[in-house]
């Protein structure tokens, strides 16, 4: 692990130097050669190669998802078997990330006007379709043909594709376990995939640093501190509200006990980037806080794959902020579908460094953005990532201790609990 760690560090190093490395071209081709031509130039020799980058993360979105979320239920299946203390997790799981995807969302629109309307963007007037009804975004969940929906990358029904094909593999019983055992395996080999498409991100980085910075002027470069800023914001008040009262009203503890024990787990988390690795140590804080062992061990294995909060809030500022880039304002209906598509995708997101990204392109594509801009945020990441990891780990911890206080007061049981 720990030569894992030490590899993601110096990958991510490598990303920030060819981030300030594109900045720095760009600014360089925009001072001298005019915005224009630097804009014309950039244009036809560097963004290219940032679409191909672009293209190698989309071409992994829909088998990650598909594969992510067929696994997810049918260890939903495993939770069944743990009886009401599964529901209870869940539910506190999807409800603090709807949370803080309204938090994200809310604090996005907030500062929407601060952000920047990318010129080159705004020649494509981004083919302004009307946006659909409430009612035809539910109709167009239901896919009629499997294929089509996995060509267009339609999200929505890739996830619901997923979710049935789950069902029918725990509904399958003995004869479903192949089925479960070979998408687990073809899951492990797309996030092998996904890393080597990362392994190249900084040459994706590089190229489409220079290209927005060469045809907007160094500007971009505030803006982009002023959405990590926001997305920080959005993780900060994440924690200290929801996550205070909580601990509070649910465990009975006090937030400053809650906050002080998962102080080893947070700083891990911070550096490490990575919900999984920082999993023996988010163990040992709710040791420390009273959880149970039979409580943490279900818990927060479980939180460290789909309880991403600070993923959630990431993915929402971020497509305030590219929608804003792209000219475009997001209606009523296409928040709707930003908190349906961030609060799944923050589940389907794997507990790994830089997964959330890969993710992000999911939203976008739910409501029309094109996912090229994801670079102009990439290089920037690993700083989006470290808190959003923290609040990841510190939203299972929060979770653990609120089902343990449920369980020491019996009003929840481990039922049929296997030993296993
Ligand atoms: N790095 C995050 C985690 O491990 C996932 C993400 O990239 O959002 O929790």
């Amino acid at each position: 692990m720990e030569s894992s760690r030490k590899k993601t560090m110096s990958l991510s190093l490598w990303i920030a130097a060819a981030m300030v490395a594109g900045i720095l071209a760009g600014i360089a081709m925009w001072g001298s050669m005019g915005a224009k031509a630097a804009a014309a130039f950039t244009t036809a020799w560097l963004k290219p190669f940032g679409t191909i980058f672009i293209n190698l993360l989309k071409f992994v979105v829909v088998p990650m998802v598909l594969l992510s979320i067929i696994d997810g239920v049918v260890q939903l299946g495993d939770v069944k078997k743990v009886g009401t203390i599964g529901i209870r997790t869940l539910i506190y799981f999807l409800v603090t990330t709807a949370i803080a995807c309204v938090i994200g969302l809310a604090l996005g629109t907030a500062f929407e006007s601060q952000f920047p309307v990318l010129s080159m963007a705004q020649n494509q007037a981004f083919k302004a379709k009307a946006a659909p009804t409430v009612m035809q975004t539910i109709v167009n969940i239901f896919p009629d043909n499997m294929w089509k929906s996995f060509t267009s990358a339609s999200m929505l029904q890739v996830i619901f594709i997923a979710i049935i094909f789950g069902g029918g593999i725990l509904l399958a019983g003995e004869k479903g376990k192949p089925t479960a055992v070979l998408v687990r395996s073809m899951e492990e080999v797309m996030m092998k995939v996904m890393m080597m498409i990362i392994n190249v991100s900084p040459v994706g980085v590089f190229c489409l640093m220079a290209w927005v910075v060469a045809s907007q002027g160094p500007s971009i470069v505030t803006s982009l501190a002023l959405v990590i800023g926001v997305a920080y914001i959005g993780y900060i008040i994440h924690a200290f509200v929801v996550y205070s009262l909580s601990a509070k009203i649910f465990a009975d503890m006090h937030p400053a006990d809650f906050f002080r024990g998962i102080m080893p787990a947070f700083l891990f988390a911070f550096t490490s980037t990575s919900s999984l690795a920082t999993l023996p140590i988010s163990m040992e804080c709710a040791d420390k806080l009273g959880v149970k062992r039979e409580v943490s061990s279900f818990v927060l294995p479980l939180g460290a794959t789909v309880n991403m909060d600070g993923t959630a809030i990431y993915q929402c500022v971020a497509t305030v902020f590219l929608a804003r880039c792209m000219g475009m304002h997001l209606t009523g209906t296409q928040l709707v579908t930003v908190v349906l598509t961030a609060t799944l995708a923050s589940i389907g997101t794997a507990g790994t460094s830089g997964a959330g990204t890969i993710m992000l392109a999911m939203v976008l594509e739910a409501v029309g953005i094109d996912p090229i801009y994801i670079g102009i945020i990439f290089g920037a990441d690993r700083i989006f990532d470290m808190g959003r990891t923290s609040l990841n780990v510190i939203g299972d911890i929060s979770c653990s201790v609120c089902v343990n206080k449920w369980y020491n007061a019996g009003t929840v049981g481990i039922n049929e609990r296997s030993d296993g």
